[in-house]
This record gives structure tokens, C-alpha cells and sequence, in this order.
């Protein structure tokens, strides 16, 4: 057992540029998988969502070694599934929660400013103002002016760099001409403001590749299947490598485990509940499902937010479609493919046809997707109601669990549980630095951007491929073009998807820790949700592309694109099923291409808390 081992010495030799360092290629996960096996690490990360990736870039970043073993892919939970904004809720202002606004536009301010600019970009959204009396409206415009105002004093006082521009009130007039689908007669006017937006999946995939580039060994379809544990202490975890069915489970070593799992985290005290353990924090879900329609179904230039009965609901642009959501129900059933039934889609139809001049149909919709929100339970009855602060806890030394928040705070979350290890392990102070830190492709973006047109010249393409490249992978697009240089065929638009260019599937696969089919349509593109064929029509071509980067014979191309293609049948039999119940069978017909078996929720008895 070594804590640096021959491939340490490799990922971290400053002869070995950052990005070369950040790439999850294949050769990369079979010398990580051999580093878990062989390594004692100061860190081992249970789970690669947000916060998990989050928490190995911030202990990475602090010198440790660390180690983030993720059961299917990278965001494969709920942190593919969110409603992609970085934002300080407007919500919580109004429940008063000040620290909790304050805390994420800070956290909004330095994604689009620093950490990700490539990735994170303002969106304008409208609050509308409903019919009233006169005074009524006047005493309206007031609250919700006051709130917006507030949210931007947040964000300028506080927030590190505002990074977006300052909230505006609008007439009905102006509200129709920034949203001409806004029915007049649901309105007498709007304040637009703004908030950040961002492609989830890929903000994980980069936020675990920037911590590859500082050592961090990072492997997928790794799950964890228990503790291993000395006297009362964790030091380390069993691994099962889901890619290799018939390999044993191995033991990987380590001084602190951070499970950062999500829905998943009452899972981790289950499997030391025989030592009769309190776990210190349980979770719940709640399911949330969007609607992803074309956007020429709406004609607007701005987002919407509407008040519903119990929480909110976003309307959003999202390149060339929108993004309509979000439902909010307790959900008990498999946590790996939370299923969207008909009721959820009735639901989000309803709500939104309730402001627009052309009532949306299930014709329009081309993709659905639900995702699980991990809540901290205990507080409320109604999940809405229920907290998205954080908490850390240690369970059992040697464990941390880290669960709840949001996604714009993954960054608070990950620095509060690496601040609890770097003190378990003792040794000089390490405070966290990842506000000071760019994501791989960050560095030199708005130059890059300034100058599109030329790098789109000198490399034959259009300014709008460029765009598209550079919002996705920042500078790291100069990997692609050269790709493309050496490969022209590479530069093929993708059947069925043509925004997106074949270099990209094989990228995913060669540099981005892709390793199936599925994630490559659903994640490092977002293919399966945003055509109609919902990737059906791109599978047979992705699948060749990715086969000729990773080696697959005529075997593996066929079996993941029949996996892939039953996925997305199975996922169209559950939203016509009448709820959550039936909407689950259906969605379970199909297993997950890792060969996960269904994945129910665990409930802790009262005993184990
Ligand atoms: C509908 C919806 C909309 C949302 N919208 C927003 C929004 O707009 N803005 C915002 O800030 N937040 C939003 N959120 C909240 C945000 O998405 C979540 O708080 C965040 O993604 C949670 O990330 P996580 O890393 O904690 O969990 P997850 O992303 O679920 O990650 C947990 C990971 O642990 C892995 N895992 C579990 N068990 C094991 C095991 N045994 N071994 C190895 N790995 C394991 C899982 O596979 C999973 O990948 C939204 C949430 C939902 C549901």
C-alpha cells in the first residue's frame, strides 16, 4: 500500500499539462481503477453528483489525495435532472431566508464570472404580474419590485462580481413585447431579472475532470457495497466495478470517506446500521419532472416564473427549446429511473397553459425527465416546505455524509465537509481555494469568445459550430478542432441531432469518462431530451463513433444501441401510465445498462435514528 504510486507521480508531473491530466479516457480509468486498489487516500468520495465532484475538486485542490468512485455516471443522479439554474431563489427572499439568497448569488457571481463562464450564463426571466384592483397592483408591483431589488443588492453588494445585468419593470405592453405567448388578459405587467443558467451534466463532468487534473483518481460505474471498518472506525470502502461483472469486489483504503450520495445517502447508514449507529441525517425524495418543448411552441425572449398552488413553476429558453417545470411529490419508488407519469405531465400542461395565447398539447412535448431533490428530512410535512440547506455529519469516524442544498451551493457544501476531513486528518491548515480556481476550459474564455469568428475562419466552420463548441467546453474546444483537423469526418453533424458534431461523441468517450451509449445522448449531450425521437434517430451513428473510440466490436455497438432504444421506449410506456405506481413498472421493464437491479428507497426505522 502506497500513497503515491507510480500514476500519482504521472497525473501530478508538472511535465504533464492540466488538461492532459483532466482527460477520463479509457487507459485513465483502468490506471485509476488499479490506484483504488493500491492507494491508501487522505479522501475517498462516495458519489459523483454535483456535490461529490464538488467535494474531490476541493479536496484535490487542497493537496490531498483523493479518490471519487461513482456507482453509474457522472451526474447519472440527480444533478442531470435539475432545472439547470444557478440561482439565489427568489423564493427564499420571500420566506425571508436571507443568509440562504445571499450565500448562492455569491455562489452565482463567482460560477459566471470565474469558475465557469464557459458553462454558466445569465437567463432573463419575467415575474408576471397577475390582474388586480389598482391598489391592489400598486402594492403588487411594490412586493415583488422590492424583492427583485433586493435579490440584485444581494448580488452586487455581496455577490462576488454581479455578473448580471440589473432587474427592469415592464409594462403589460413591455411584457408582451419581451413575451408575446404572455396572455394579456393574465397580466397588467412583469419585472424581468435575471439569473444564471447552466448545463448541469456537463458542469459535473467538468467539475471531475478538474479534479483529475490535480491527481484525483476518478472512476465510474464503481459502487460502493459497504464499509470497510476497523474496531469503530470506517477506513475505507468495498467497490464492486460494474463494468466487469465477474470481477470481486476489492477494498479501497482510506483516512476519511465522504459520501456524498444524494437520495441515496440513507443507503450509506444502512450499511453500518449493524453496529447500531444513529446516521445523524436521513434524506428524503421528492420528485420534480420538466417538460422540454420546441421553442418555437412559445414566443418569448425571456423565462417565466409562476407561483402554482405549492411552489413555483419555471418556463425557460434553452437553446432551441424551452424548458417547463417543475412538479414536487414524494417519491418512494426506484431512485436510479424516477419515472414521469401522465398526471405529472397533465399537471405541468395545466399550469403553464394557464398564460399562454396557444395552449401547449402532448404533441408538443419532446422530451420529459424527473429527477429526485434530496431533502433533508424531518422538518415539514409538505415537501415543498421541506429545507435545501446542507448538512454534515459524522456518523462513525472515518465517515462523513454530506447531503441536501442545492446545486448552486455545491461549492459551500463541498468546502463545509472537506474543512470536517482536512481536521480529521490533522496537519497543517488547508482552506479551501476553489473560489480562486477555474474549471478546465474557463481560463481565457471570454477572450476565446471575443475572437469566434476568427478561430471559426481559421478552422473552416461556422461561427455558430464555434459558439456552440465554446459554450460547452470553453478553450478545451481547441481539443475538438484538432480532433476534427486530424479526423475531418468527425465534423459530420450526429443523424437525427445535427447541432452537435461527431467529435463530440467521440470526445465524450476518449476524454470525459463516457463509457456507454446512454451517456453520451442523455449527459455529455443532452440529445435524448431534446429531440422528439428523443435520440432513437442518433443511436445507430453514436454508437459507430463512440465504437470506433473505445474499441467496441459489432456486438457492443448493437447491444448499446438495442439497450438504449428499449430505455427510451420503456420511459415514452411510463408518462402514458396514469401514476406514479404504474408509471414506475413501466419504466423498470428495462434494467440500467450497468446492470443495476431496481433501486427502491430504503426506509430507516425510527429505531435507527
Ligand atoms: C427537479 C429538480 C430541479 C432542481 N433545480 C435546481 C436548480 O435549478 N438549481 C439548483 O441550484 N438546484 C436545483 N435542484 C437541486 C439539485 O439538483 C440537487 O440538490 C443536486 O443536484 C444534488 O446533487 P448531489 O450530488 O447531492 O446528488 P446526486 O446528483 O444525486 O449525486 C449522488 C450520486 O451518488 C451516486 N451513488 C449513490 N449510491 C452510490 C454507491 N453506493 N456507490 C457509488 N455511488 C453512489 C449516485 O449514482 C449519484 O450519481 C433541483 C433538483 C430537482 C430534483
Amino acid at each position: 500500500m502506497t500513497t503515491s504510486s507510480a500514476n500519482v507521480d504521472v497525473v501530478r508531473s508538472p511535465s504533464v499539462s492540466r488538461y492532459a491530466a483532466g482527460r477520463l479516457s479509457p487507459i485513465r480509468r483502468v490506471s485509476d481503477l488499479r490506484r483504488l486498489r493500491d492507494e491508501q487516500f487522505d479522501v475517498l468520495v462516495i458519489g459523483g453528483g454535483v456535490t461529490g465532484a464538488g467535494a474531490a475538486l476541493d479536496a484535490a485542490s487542497r493537496g490531498l489525495s483523493v479518490a471519487l468512485v461513482e456507482a453509474r455516471d457522472l451526474a447519472a443522479g440527480t444533478s442531470s435532472r435539475s432545472s439547470k439554474l444557478i440561482h439565489g431563489g427568489l423564493r427564499y427572499l420571500e420566506q425571508l431566508e436571507l443568509h440562504l439568497v445571499h450565500e448562492a448569488l455569491t455562489e452565482r457571481g463567482l460560477l459566471t464570472s470565474r469558475l465557469a463562464p464557459h458553462l454558466v450564463r445569465p437567463v432573463p426571466i419575467l415575474v408576471p404580474l397577475p390582474p388586480a384592483s389598482p391598489p391592489a397592483r400598486v402594492w403588487q408591483r411594490a412586493y415583488y419590485g422590492l424583492g427583485v431589488a433586493a435579490y440584485d443588492v444581494f448580488a452586487g453588494v455581496f455577490g462576488s462580481g454581479r455578473g448580471m445585468p440589473l432587474h427592469r419593470h415592464l409594462t403589460r405592453d413591455g411584457a408582451r413585447h419581451v413575451f408575446p405567448s404572455l396572455r394579456a388578459d393574465k397580466i397588467t405587467g412583469a419585472i424581468r431579472y435575471y439569473d444564471g443558467q447552466v448545463d448541469d451534466a456537463r458542469l459535473v463532468v467538468n467539475l471531475a475532470r478538474t479534479a483529475a487534473s490535480l491527481g484525483a483518481a476518478v472512476v465510474t460505474s464503481a459502487r460502493v457495497t459497504g464499509f470497510v471498518r476497523e474496531a469503530r472506525e470506517v477506513v475505507g470502502v468495498k467497490v464492486r466495478d460494474l463494468e466487469s461483472p465477474d470481477s470481486p469486489e476489492f477494498e479501497v483504503r482510506a483516512r476519511t470517506v465522504v459520501a456524498a450520495t444524494g437520495v441515496w445517502s440513507d443507503d450509506m447508514s444502512r450499511m453500518l446500521s449493524d453496529v447500531g449507529l444513529r446516521p445523524g441525517l436521513r434524506v428524503r425524495a421528492s420528485k420534480g419532472v420538466h417538460l422540454v418543448v420546441p421553442r418555437s411552441a412559445i414566443t418569448g425572449e425571456a423565462g417565466l416564473i409562476l407561483r402554482t398552488a405549492t411552489s413555483v413553476l419555471f418556463v425557460i429558453p434553452w437553446g432551441g427549446h424551452w424548458i417547463i417545470g417543475t412538479t414536487d411529490t414524494d417519491w418512494q419508488l426506484d431512485r436510479s429511473h424516477p419515472a414521469a407519469s401522465a398526471r405529472d405531465i397533465r399537471y405541468l400542461l395545466d399550469q403553464v397553459n394557464e398564460v399562454l395565447d396557444r395552449p401547449l398539447t402532448t404533441d408538443d412535448i419532446e422530451g420529459v425527465y424527473a429527477g429526485l431533490r434530496p431533502l433533508l428530512s424531518g422538518e415539514a410535512d409538505s415537501t415543498s416546505k421541506l429545507s435545501r440547506e446542507h448538512a454534515v455529519v459524522e456518523p462513525m469516524l472515518g465517515l462523513l455524509l454530506v447531503a441536501g442544498g442545492k446545486y448552486t451551493t455545491y461549492r459551500v457544501m463541498a468546502a463545509d465537509v472537506i474543512d470536517r476531513a482536512v481536521r480529521r486528518l490533522g496537519g497543517p491548515p488547508r482552506p479551501s481555494r476553489t473560489d480562486q480556481l477555474p474549471l478546465l476550459g474557463a481560463d481565457g474564455f471570454p477572450a476565446a469568445w471575443r475572437d469566434r469568428m476568427d478561430i471559426a475562419r481559421r478552422h473552416g466552420v461556422t461561427a455558430g459550430v464555434i459558439e456552440h463548441l465554446l459554450e460547452r467546453y470553453g478553450t478545451l474546444t481547441v481539443h475538438l478542432l484538432a480532433m476534427i483537423t486530424a479526423n475531418p469526418e468527425l465534423a459530420t453533424p450526429l443523424a437525427g441531432a445535427p447541432e452537435y458534431l461527431a467529435a463530440e461523441v467521440a470526445y465524450a468517450a476518449q476524454a470525459e469518462g463516457a463509457l456507454h451509449l446512454d451517456d453520451v445522448l442523455t449527459r455529455r449531450t443532452r440529445i435524448s431530451i431534446e429531440t422528439a425521437h428523443r435520440g432513437a434517430e442518433t443511436a445507430t451513428h453514436a454508437a459507430a463513433v463512440m465504437g470506433e473510440a473505445l474499441g467496441w466490436d459489432e456486438a457492443v455497438r448493437a447491444r448499446e444501441v438495442e439497450h438504449y432504444l428499449a430505455r427510451v421506449e420503456a420511459e415514452r410506456q411510463s408518462q402514458k401510465m396514469p401514476d406514479d405506481l404504474t408509471a414506475d413498472a413501466a419504466r423498470l421493464g428495462v434494467p440500467d445498462v450497468r446492470g443495476y437491479a431496481a433501486d427502491r428507497g430504503t426506509e430507516l426505522s425510527e429505531a435507527d435514528l
